[in-house]
């Protein structure tokens, strides 16, 4: 189980932290580290000694220019996050976390992000919206950031109980009924073929944005569709853009006009 849980971090400034997060994963038994464009060069002679004799994580860690590379495989991305957003999005504790983890992974092409942020400004609202759910670590709320690889220390260390625990227990396996979900890089292309389609019937107008594709995005990732299910919808969106009329951009003012609501305000 806990060699399909990724850690990825994102835009890490301090070469340490980077060492640091490492030790924490492998004393967890965590080995798979993706790092998305990097402030620093990860392997320093600080990194190594912040590893501590996990170095080789840091040597094998993969190292991309976006989120969306980091984790195209994986079918659960959740970010995790010291603060709340405006849009706020499913929210679980790092024990809750751990709990799901087991039926998570239980398919055989299932993988999961843990997905960090930068030790400055964390991670960004675009970021966030690409993760299916946020985990918080519950602190003290007039001192709540950790330090990035005490972070990924806390959650390393559920992931660990979540898999003793699955030895221990092992659950009843529904797997011949388990479909396979949508992985990260399925989602994505699905959601830029929506809001393509969105333009072209002239619903969505990218100008005047307000929050349509965020709310899309939370409402389909809360579904966890299997692909089956997205390649569905994707065929519907196909069929639809087939119908449209090409619509010029700022179509969706148009029908303001006409029905004297905003589209993207109906949702
Ligand atoms: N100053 C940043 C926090 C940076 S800490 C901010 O205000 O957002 C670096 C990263 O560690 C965060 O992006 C987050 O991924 C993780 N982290 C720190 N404290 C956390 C907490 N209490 N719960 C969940 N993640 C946390």
């Amino acid at each position: 189980m806990l060699e399909r849980i990724r850690i990825v971090l994102i835009g890490t400034s301090h070469p340490g932290n980077i060492g640091a997060a490492a030790r924490a994963m492998h004393n967890m038994g965590l080995g798979d580290l993706a790092l998305v464009a990097p402030r620093c060069e990860p392997l320093t002679s600080e990194s190594i000694s912040r590893a501590s004799g996990a170095d080789h994580i840091v040597h094998a860690a993969k190292v991309v220019e976006t989120l969306d590379e980091a984790v195209a495989d994986c079918t659960l991305a959740v970010g995790a996050s010291a603060r709340s957003r405006t849009l706020p999005w499913p929210m679980i504790t790092p024990r809750e976390l751990g709990e799901r983890l087991p039926r998570e992974l239980a398919g055989s092409e299932s993988r999961v992000a843990l997905v960090f942020g930068r030790e400055d400004s964390g991670l960004s609202n675009a970021e966030l919206q690409r993760c299916h759910a946020h985990v918080h670590i519950p602190t003290n709320p007039d001192f709540s950031s950790l330090n990035l690889a005490a972070a990924v220390q806390v959650l390393a260390y559920e992931c660990r109980l979540a898999s003793l625990s699955a030895e221990r227990e092992p659950r009843e396996t529904d797997d011949e009924t388990l479909q396979p979900l949508a992985s990260h890089e399925e989602l994505e292309r699905y959601f830029a073929h929506l809001e393509r389609t969105l333009v072209a019937i002239g619903f969505h107008d990218p100008a005047m944005p307000r929050q349509l594709m965020a709310r899309l995005r939370r409402f389909t990732l809360r579904a966890r569709p299997e692909r089956m299910e997205l390649n569905i919808l994707r065929g519907m969106l196909t069929a639809t853009e087939k119908c449209a009329e090409p619509h010029p951009a700022g179509a969706a003012k148009g029908r303001q006009n006409q029905t004297g609501q905003r589209s993207d305000e109906e949702v």
